[in-house]
């Protein structure tokens, strides 16, 4: 197949019909193991390219500020019910257009400008929303970070782990009104209890975000924080394979609080049918083929991760619980940076992307670290013996980048990779 099946419409717009066929041939004959990348079903492409873009609906199911919004009330209303369901909690917002709108609205509903948050530092796996000096959040609130644990040699206890002794040092002294978990570039579980306990010592909310790991709580591979957090935002389109976009979750008491602050606090008129492809994700995340899925991701990030050791990169924390794998470069190679792996892997197909590692010593722009993710290549149907050889092929590609011949060949290699485990190839008409 040349092109995309669905953009088989566009016949009137050459340029855009040949960016969308490039695309569609890059994503297609090279790996894609960005861990905040999946391939979303047809079904969520679908309605991603619905009539329902076509429609105004600012306000809520029932309290709409916009005529005609019969059919809308009840596809937000599905996409919340489904939601609710998904994980159990009592609230579902459905409107915000992407993680960091969810995580700022949510900031928005439950804090006062100047308010204390207590969330992971941005260098050792904390998102630019917790508090970035570049983010308009850091401008808004005073953010105190938590970082890992030291590095060890002990493989019992490798260390570079969430430190919950300094998250509560950290509470007692600053007193946050709320305390945050979750991570962008972190390859371990997060167990909200802990944080839990903590944020009741001192009276403070818990904010649980799970933009990675949403679809590792939906399939059960990851513990649930809903019973855990006052609330939890996330985005749909990483893990949990749906639409780009956001959600919240949260406690009823907060839940005309969070409403308010997605809109009109935040946001105009919610894309419904974005919502109308986040109910069809709700509803695929909730088969147990899904489960299947979330327990293949998992099992294929720690055999990717182990393979990639043996060839002498570095797992950061000595391994991987999710579907990420966090590498160090440095063992592999002392002049090997983030931003040159990067471009190197891209040369052979394989796309990744460079990320800072815990007292990384480069600036983030070049890092020592690169991070890759099972989730993508997991949906294509690939297996652990299929992430064993990816390992073998980035090794070869590294130590050989001023080869071209044998990046060629290992670009080669993956194309025949991907011509066998075509994305869209194992999505059936449910
Ligand atoms: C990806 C991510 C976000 C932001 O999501 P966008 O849709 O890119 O805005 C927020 N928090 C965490 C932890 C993330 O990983």
């Amino acid at each position: 197949m040349t092109s995309s099946p669905f953009d088989a419409w566009i016949t009137n717009d050459d340029e855009v019909t040949s960016l969308l066929s490039q695309e569609w041939q890059r994503q297609t004959t090279t790996l894609q193991l960005i861990a905040s990348e999946n391939f979303a079903s047809p079904a969520v492409l679908a309605a991603t390219g619905s009539i329902l873009t076509n429609k105004y609906a600012e306000g809520y199911p029932g309290r709409r500020y916009y005529g005609g919004n019969q059919v809308v009330d009840e596809v937000e209303d599905l996409a919340r019910r489904r939601l609710t369901a998904l994980f159990g909690a009592d609230h579902a917002n459905v409107q915000p257009h992407s993680g960091a709108n969810a995580n700022v609205a949510v900031y928005q509903a439950l804090l006062e400008p100047g308010d204390t948050i207590l969330a992971m530092r941005l260098d050792q796996g904390g998102h630019l929303t917790h508090g970035s000096p570049a983010s308009i959040t850091s401008k808004w609130w005073n953010f105190v970070s938590y970082g890992v644990t030291p590095r060890s040699d002990d493989p019992e206890n490798p260390g570079e782990m969430i430190d919950f002794d300094n998250v509560r040092e950290l509470a007692l002294e600053h007193r946050p009104k709320m305390i945050l978990a979750g991570a962008t570039a972190y390859s371990r579980l997060i167990d909200p209890a802990p944080f839990r306990e903590i944020a009741d010592e001192i009276g403070a909310l818990l904010m649980f975000d799970s933009a990675h790991v949403a679809g590792l709580i939906a399939g059960g591979s990851h513990p649930n924080p809903v019973p855990y957090a006052d609330v939890v935002a996330f985005t749909t389109h990483k893990t949990l394979r749906g639409p780009r976009g956001g959600a919240i979750l949260c406690r009823e008491e907060y839940a005309k609080k969070i409403d308010s602050a997605v809109f009109p606090g935040q946001q105009g008129g919610p894309l419904e049918h974005a919502i109308a492809a986040k109910a069809v994700s709700f509803k695929e995340a909730a088969l147990p083929s899904f489960a299947t899925y979330t327990e293949q991701i998992v099992a294929n990030a720690k055999a990717f991760g182990a393979a990639l050791a043996k060839e002498g990169f570095r797992n950061v924390s000595g391994g991987t619980e999710n579907h990420m794998v966090l590498l160090d470069l440095r063992e592999f190679d002392e002049e090997l940076t983030g931003k040159l792996a990067q471009e190197v892997l891209d040369r052979a197909g394989i796309t990744t992307n460079r990320n800072t590692i815990p007292d990384d010593p480069r600036s983030p722009f070049v890092t020592s670290g690169l991070r890759v993710g099972s989730a993508a290549q997991t949906t294509a149907g690939m297996k652990e013996g299929e992430f064993e050889t990816i390992a073998t092929l980035m090794s070869r590609a590294l130590r050989h980048r001023d080869d071209d011949a044998i990046v060629t060949e290992v670009r080669a290699d993956v194309a025949a990779m991907c011509a066998t485990f075509n994305p869209y190839a194992n999505f059936t008409k449910q």
